[in-house]
């Protein structure tokens, strides 16, 4: 059974502990940012090789009453994971997925994927989290800070946040917590829901329409696509290449 984050929104306040004790944890240098100009308070403006968690502030008008949004962005570490099945068409083995924990890992191998190859990769993902390092060649993205977990220590992200909203555990645990959770948020919140529960081991639980977040909240399939069959889609390229030869 692996490990998974509930990830409450309903409790986080934005004060990008998170966010920074992961950058303290793996070492990640600062980035020349730009805070005014573009309207928000999100900083920096998207994740990037140095940022593999981003707090993303969404903020909107819901008749009288404004609503901030607040969405601690980062890799999904999906059960079956898109990123991986197309990665292994080119280079087998520079993702891995660790059995243990369901960590899914970004290896020195990435370096072996061209720019083409890392855009295949970064348009298979349906949350738009792979970055690459333009100088080293390397993909970059949360670890799940799988060293920590392996020695009983929680991922950095989780142990900062002081509201509750990071949280960490076996994967039946955290679904258990989520819908415990999900009850008592939406007597406040209607629609509330769970983003993509089944597919994925970072599980959010949003208060709001998950449009109201970023456009990569959960994994969209088109219209008149099942949602199940979109993501078993994008995670067996072999199989669409072939249908499609
Ligand atoms: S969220 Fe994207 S980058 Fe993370 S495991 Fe899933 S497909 Fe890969
Ligand atoms: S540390 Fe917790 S409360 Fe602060 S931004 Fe991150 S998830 Fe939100």
């Amino acid at each position: 059974m692996p490990k998974a984050f509930l990830i409450d929104t309903s409790r986080c306040t934005a004060c990008r502990g998170c966010q920074l004790a992961c950058k303290e944890w793996h070492e990640l240098p600062a980035n020349k940012t730009k805070q005014f100009g573009w309207g928000s308070h999100q900083n920096p403006q998207d994740l990037n090789p140095n940022n593999y968690k981003l707090v993303r502030f969404s903020e909107r008008l819901d008749g009288d009453v404004v609503r901030w949004n607040f969405f601690p962005d980062q890799c999904r570490h999906c059960e079956i994971a898109p990123c991986k099945e197309t990665g292994d068409l080119y280079h087998e083995g520079a993702i891995l997925q660790d059995e243990k924990t369901g960590a899914i890992l970004y290896t020195d191998g990435t370096k072996a994927f061209s720019a083409e190859q890392f855009e295949e990769i970064r348009e298979s993902c349906p949350y738009n989290i792979p970055r690459r390092n333009e100088k080293t060649g390397l993909l970059a993205k949360c670890t799940m800070c799988n060293d920590r977990v392996h020695k009983g220590l929680l991922p950095s992200c989780v142990k900062a946040c002081p509201t509750g909203t990071m949280n960490f555990g076996e994967r039946e645990d955290m679904l258990k917590l989520a819908e415990k959770r999900l009850a008592v948020v939406r007597e406040r919140f209607p629609e509330a829901m769970l983003a993509d529960p089944d597919d994925v081991n970072v599980i959010y639980l949003l208060t709001d329409k998950p449009e109201h977040y970023h456009s990569f909240a959960v994994a969209e399939a088109p219209a008149g696509m099942d949602r199940k069959r979109f993501l078993a889609k994008l995670a067996s390229p072999i199989t669409k290449m072939t249908k499609n030869a």
